[in-house]
């Protein structure tokens, strides 16, 4: 089959957006309101998450956004360079510090945040002659709906999708927005337009419902591929993921069994995994395969990217762990 995704030999794949820590509580609870253990600070944001695991699994990767001068940032960009991703487009932020996010679980599963992102250096970088230089030369465009919310991503993917399918480069979206999330009308239109534009989408649960704005799941598949998406993975956490393409295909993928210790960061790990499995020509079967074993391998560690895994340690994952059938 062939893909419809640009091979890694065309350029790297990038993404654009909020690079963070993350700062977790080690107890349950409500909150933050009283003094509490915290374990921290951890490489964090969706978009470095997934490109760390592109990274790590050999693709070619880089890096569009922007760190304080300070030891957080370093946290990030020591971290990247570490799994292989092109850095030198993250801009370093002389005045703000590097954004941030506290976090901690409550007994329902559910999380309370602190957030500092609008005011760091999460938020201010643009489009720059370096970025260009990059897109020019860019393969693949993932696109993290949360970071749509961040203006000066905005202003780089907007640029950045035409120039990279103009020269035959490909894009997928992770929507990244829970379905509760109002987006303004202007946001909100432009993610219609990436998803539509998608050659290749990762919803997780609902999103899929909410990105092709219809309800039902074999509803939302079928308006999707009219709109013009070319290939769906779902992402279904603990209860697997499953394949659609246009002509009708379906491959179901059972979730690997694994202690769930931190959930962060699993669908970011998996379709990291999945998209560079893809670029370097594997079918959608084995991407499948290793796409399970990064997010399940994933949320076995605490820290948002502390478990994604290079080839060697997903083949040894995948080995030694059984499947849900
Ligand atoms: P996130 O919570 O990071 O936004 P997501 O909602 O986008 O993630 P999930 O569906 O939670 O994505 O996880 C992606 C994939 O990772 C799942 O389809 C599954 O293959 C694997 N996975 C996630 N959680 C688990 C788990 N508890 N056990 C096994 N596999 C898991
Ligand atoms: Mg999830």
């Amino acid at each position: 089959m062939a893909s419809i995704l640009a091979p890694d030999r065309l350029g790297p794949t990038v993404c654009v957006g909020e690079i963070l820590v993350e700062i977790v509580a080690t107890t349950v609870g409500d909150g933050f309101k009283e003094a509490q253990p915290l374990v921290g600070p951890y490489p964090s944001g969706a978009p470095a998450i997934f490109i760390s695991q592109c990274g790590r699994l050999g693709g070619s990767s880089a890096m569009v956004g922007a760190v304080g001068d300070d030891d957080f940032g370093r946290v990030n960009t020591d971290r990247l360079k570490r799994d292989g991703v092109d850095v030198s487009t993250i801009a370093i932020d002389s005045d703000y510090p590097t954004g941030s996010a506290f976090v901690r679980y409550r007994k329902d599963g559910s999380r309370d945040f602190v957030y500092n992102i609008a005011t760091s250096a999460a938020a201010r970088f643009g489009w720059s002659d370096n970025v260009r230089r990059l897109i020019e030369r860019t393969g693949h465009l993932h696109v993290m709906g949360s970071a749509l919310s961040v203006p000066s991503a905005r202003e780089v993917i907007d640029q950045a999708v035409d120039i990279v399918k103009a020269r035959g480069g490909s894009l997928s979206v992770d929507p990244n927005i829970r379905k509760e999330l109002k987006l303004d009308a202007a946001t909100e239109r432009r993610f219609a337009t990436l998803v539509a534009a998608a050659d290749l989408l990762l919803p997780s649960g609902e999103e899929l419902e909410r990105a092709a704005g219809v309800e039902g799941e074999a509803n939302a598949i079928r308006r999707l591929f009219e709109i013009g998406v070319k290939e769906i993975v779902l992402k279904r956490g603990a209860d697997g993921a499953t394949y659609f393409d246009k002509d009708g295909n379906r491959i179901d993928a059972p979730a690997f069994i694994v202690e769930e210790v931190d959930p962060t960061g699993a669908g970011d790990c998996f379709g990291g995994a999945y998209l560079t499995c893809r670029r370097l020509g594997m079918s959608p079967e084995e991407s499948l395969t290793y796409a399970s074993a990064a997010g399940a391998r994933n949320v076995t560690v605490r820290g948002p990217m502390e478990g994604a895994g290079t080839r060697q340690e997903l083949d040894a994952f995948i080995s030694s762990t059984e499947r849900r059938s």
